[in-house]
């Protein structure tokens, strides 16, 4: 009890805290031990609105995870519970499995009037299960079907989900039927040069194992890419690299599948991301925000490649009513209120000015992103530097062409300080995570090593709400900077990890 509570007060904060406690309590003696998001946040949500979420205990955080990137419109944002509410009372039934109905035909034609222009003409939507994981199951059976042919070609540090199909095409699963191709980044560029000519050097690692008939890969069903990573630790692709990407795939006939699961619905700046580079995809995998915080995923093709038989991908939760609901009010707001562009200027606001708290503290390695989609990688500011030379060069090429901008056009990448990368340190993340969370911001980690912070507003969020969440994160990595050594295992008795584990591959706790 504070000095100026009352007896009831405390009472009923005391009473908030034991609630609080127990459920948490209870959620780690009863669930798997895969949880994700609830190890590393151990919180209570009993109310949500926009950026903000109530916990159990009374305590309230600014949320920057956005339900893993599905809540474009924030939490319970009042257009997603109008519409909600709307099918609630018009007595329409909840479920419909993939049967005609207004609000399905409603949600089809508003998503119709998003699509990239070379879609949309000759588009064709199928309802799947309603994860993302889904879709990219969808996606590659449909790009099977209709090739004939049976490999995927991926990308390093990849996620599309944790289905069998999905979950192999992904970078920490590798399996024998997918083929891996090097995704292109600046700050561990695979060829140790970054920058334009390290994505130039991607393409043609692609085509070569293409076109090698000796190169032990078939010639693949589809070729699946983020046009940002996400989870691999927020790497924008450079707009020509998409581009060179889709050349290859069209001249040689394969399926260009866009994985646009987060992000979509103007996340990244556009409203798909594919729209930076003016790539036309054949096959658009959509979840998270299209179903405006409920789930719903659907598979966006071209006509052409509808050889499926009727009943060919069926299920049972493909017709989930409000979530079309909501989707369709949400992409209706974003469309209306012109929200991608929003996420365009304030992401580069937002990222400038991380790039200052790069430069503040050397154990922030590198700050990238695309639109509201940003990351911060943190480093080993002692570890030993790979790669050196080569990257040095890139980053005075880089450096000359305009301070502190490297791959993607300008737009997409800031590098704030010089590019030679620094070991990963997974373990200043967790730490920036837990001290965002005492000063209650809600962070995502993600990244090859689970050492990048990344931030995933609404694109709702406010002037005024970004600064807080900005300060609150600078405090974070203010603390963390000032404690790296013992976090570490310098300076303290205890024994730091090997470089080894803090280079772990396995996937950041919160995947998904
Ligand atoms: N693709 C991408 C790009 C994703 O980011 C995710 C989820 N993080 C998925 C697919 C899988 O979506 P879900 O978790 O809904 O299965």
């Amino acid at each position: 009890m504070t000095v100026t509570e009352s007896a009831p007060e405390g009472h009923a904060r005391a009473g908030a805290r034991a609630l609080h406690e127990g459920i948490l309590r209870r959620q780690s003696a009863r669930e798997s031990a895969a949880r994700t998001y609830a190890r590393t946040l151990p919180i209570v949500p009993v109310r949500a609105r926009g950026l903000t979420i109530e916990g159990a205990d009374g305590r309230r955080y600014l949320d920057c995870l956005s339900g893993a990137g599905a809540l474009a419109l924030g939490h319970n944002h009042p257009v997603v519970l109008a519409a909600v509410r709307k099918v609630l009372d018009s007595g329409a039934p909840l479920h419909a499995l993939d049967l005609a109905t207004p609000v399905k035909d409603a949600f089809v034609t508003e998503l119709f009037a998003t699509l990239p222009p070379g879609l949309a003409d000759r588009a064709r939507v199928q309802f799947c299960g309603p994860a993302g994981t889904d879709a990219v199951e969808a996606a590659f059976k449909l790009v099977r079907a209709a090739t004939g042919r049976s490999a995927i070609m991926a990308f390093t540090g990849a996620y599309h989900g944790m289905t069998a199909g999905a979950l192999a095409a992904s970078g920490h699963a590798p399996d024998v039927r997918v083929v891996r191709l090097p995704y292109p980044q600046d700050y561990r560029c695979p060829f140790g040069v970054g920058g334009p000519r390290g994505a130039e050097l991607a393409s043609r690692w692609t085509e070569s194992v293409l076109d090698d008939p000796k190169s032990g890969v078939p010639l693949p069903a589809g070729m699946i890419l983020e046009p940002v990573q996400g989870e691999g630790g927020v790497l924008p692709a450079p707009d020509d690299w998409m581009r060179r990407m889709r050349q290859i795939t069209a001249e040689r006939s394969v399926p260009l599948i866009a994985d646009e699961v987060q992000t979509g619905v103007g996340r990244t700046g556009a409203f798909w991301a594919v729209e930076h580079s003016g790539v036309t995809p054949d096959v658009m995998v959509l979840s998270k925000a299209i179903g405006g915080s409920l789930p719903l995923a659907v598979v966006v093709y071209r006509d052409d490649l509808d050889v499926w038989e009727p009943g060919a991908h069926a299920g049972t939760f493909r017709g989930n009513q409000l979530a079309m609901a909501a989707g369709t009010a949400t992409l209706a707001h974003v469309r209306e209120n012109r929200l991608a562009e929003r996420a365009a200027t304030l992401g580069a606001r937002m990222l400038a000015r991380l790039g200052r708290l790069a430069e503040e503290h050397p154990c922030v390695g590198e700050v990238r992103g695309r639109g509201l989609m940003l990351g911060l990688e943190l480093v080993d500011p002692e570890g030993e530097r790979s790669g050196g030379e080569a990257i040095a060069t890139a980053t005075a090429t880089a450096t000359a062409t305009g301070v502190g901008v490297g791959v993607g056009q300008g737009v997409a990448l800031t590098r704030t300080r010089s590019a030679e990368p620094r070991p990963a340190a997974p373990e200043l993340a967790a730490a920036v995570q837990r001290e965002c969370l005492r000063r209650g911001l809600i962070v995502e980690l993600g990244g090859r090593h689970a050492s990048v912070v990344r931030l995933l507003p609404p694109l709702t969020i406010t002037d005024e709400q970004a600064a807080a969440v900005l300060d609150r994160l600078a405090d974070a990595v203010e603390a963390v900077a000032s404690t790296a050594a013992d976090l570490l295992g310098r300076g303290s008795t205890r024994p730091g990890p090997t470089r080894r584990q803090r280079g772990s591959t396995r996937p950041a706790e919160g995947t998904g």
